[in-house]
């Protein structure tokens, strides 16, 4: 069976997370505050806070930014559900909107549309790895007239003083907009190294800070890093020196900072990403030339002239496939050994979102690519001869089924 999308896990990383082990500290120390520093040198964004999860860091942002009853966040409908659930959790209302033609990200168009006086953030989802349009995002968040409708809530809004643009970046590390990369083109960028992600901490992820220059963002990291630890104001390093037990709660905080163990693997991670990410790039292009030609394939958009995917999902579509087609052809490929997903079940499908009143006819855009899609193994160490066999295990599906 050719799987989905396993870790690359070799010797190199057994022994940085056995050095971790015997090092004497495990959970958040040295290690981590180092693949912060890199990340932050990696991406070009001003500061870096590592996190347990793409979710977590984001529901505890979307705390510290003040988000809560009455206010909106635009999303897309075509997401994973963690993009969404965070909003539900911060108390605000997610307002979905549709994707655009040309790719599996947010409308702009359909953005503007949706902004309202209550409007306070947009998540737009780098999907598949291919960063959203964010010259005209950005562009659009400070266009006057949506400027002069904006309500600051508190201090940080109000300092700001527009919508605040984040990007759920959980797929895209290492893209690029303009020569820029993931983590620099939004005022806030969260990343997810969860197991399945190009990027893998086992589980983890991290808030890229990028605000303003009239934000500090030296004065956020120590604040986030606190908060992110019941608001403690030291961490369990900083209590291990000499007399310095003694520390303070100001307000209630959370619990998710990453391990050392967790940024051990990323550092590995982090050191061959070009690597691996050149690797995915090239299985991209043997897809590419493979199903090019056929009539019934819709290869992804990943690259434009100012914007460069970093290769994490290939999402192949299926002209004229109805849902239950897709599904047919997906078992087909299944019987032929060879692993494939769905990215992603539309969040209006979902009960808990179908039960908060979405309804899927409202994202026809949505609905079209979903339901003909289908995304096919890209990982380092799958081999020309697997692509080989993903490609024929796909057009025999395709001919049998269609
Ligand atoms: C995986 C994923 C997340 C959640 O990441 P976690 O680290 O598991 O919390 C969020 N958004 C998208 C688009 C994802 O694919």
């Amino acid at each position: 069976m050719i799987p989905f999308s396993p870790p690359r896990i070799d010797q190199k990383v057994v022994d940085e997370v056995s050095a971790a082990l015997l090092s004497g500290w495990i959970t958040t120390g040295p290690r981590t505050k180092l693949f912060e520093k890199r990340i932050t040198e990696y991406c070009g964004c001003k500061t870096t806070v590592a996190v347990n999860s793409w979710t977590m860091g984001m529901q505890v942002f979307l705390h510290w930014w003040g988000i809560g009853e009455g206010d909106e966040v635009i999303l897309p409908a075509y997401t994973y559900c963690a993009s969404a659930n965070v909003i539900v959790h911060s108390g605000a209302k997610p307002v979905m909107v549709d994707i655009g033609h040309d790719d599996f990200n947010i409308s702009i168009e359909a953005v503007r549309k949706a902004i309202t006086p209550r409007t306070k953030a947009i998540i737009a989802v780098d999907l598949a790895g291919f960063p959203c349009d964010y010259n005209a995002l950005n562009a659009l968040v400070r266009e006057p007239e949506i400027m002069n409708m904006f309500l600051a809530g508190n201090e940080h809004q109000e300092k700001l003083g527009r919508i605040l643009v984040i990007s759920d970046a959980a797929h895209s590390f290492g893209a690029e907009e303009n020569g820029k990369r993931t983590g620099s083109l939004t005022d806030i960028t969260s990343f997810s190294f969860h197991a399945v992600k190009n990027l893998t901490t086992a589980e983890g992820g991290a808030v890229c800070f990028n605000l303003p220059d009239n934000f500090d963002h030296d004065a956020i990291y120590k604040e986030f890093c606190t908060l992110i630890l019941h608001g403690q104001n030291k961490d369990a390093l900083a209590k291990t020196q000499k007399g310095n037990w003694r520390y303070d709660v100001e307000e209630p905080g959370f619990k998710c900072n990453m391990t050392d163990l967790q940024a051990a693997i990323g550092l590995v991670e982090l050191e061959r990403y070009q690597e691996n990410l050149d690797r995915r790039k090239e299985i991209f292009r043997q897809y590419d030339l493979a199903f090019h030609h056929e009539d019934w394939a819709i290869t992804p958009l990943h690259t434009t002239d100012n914007r460069m995917s970093c290769y994490h999902l290939y999402q192949l579509r299926i002209k004229g496939a109805t849902e239950q087609q897709r599904d047919a052809i997906m078992q087909a490929i299944f019987d032929q050994d060879v692993s494939v997903n769905v990215h992603f079940l539309p969040l209006p499908t979902l009960t808990a979102y179908k039960k908060r009143g979405y309804r899927m006819e409202d994202y026809p855009e949505t609905w079209n690519k979903y339901s003909n899609e289908i995304s096919l193994p890209v990982y380092f160490n799958l081999t020309d001869e697997q692509v080989s066999t993903v490609v024929e295990a796909v057009k025999k599906a395709v001919n049998t089924i269609l």
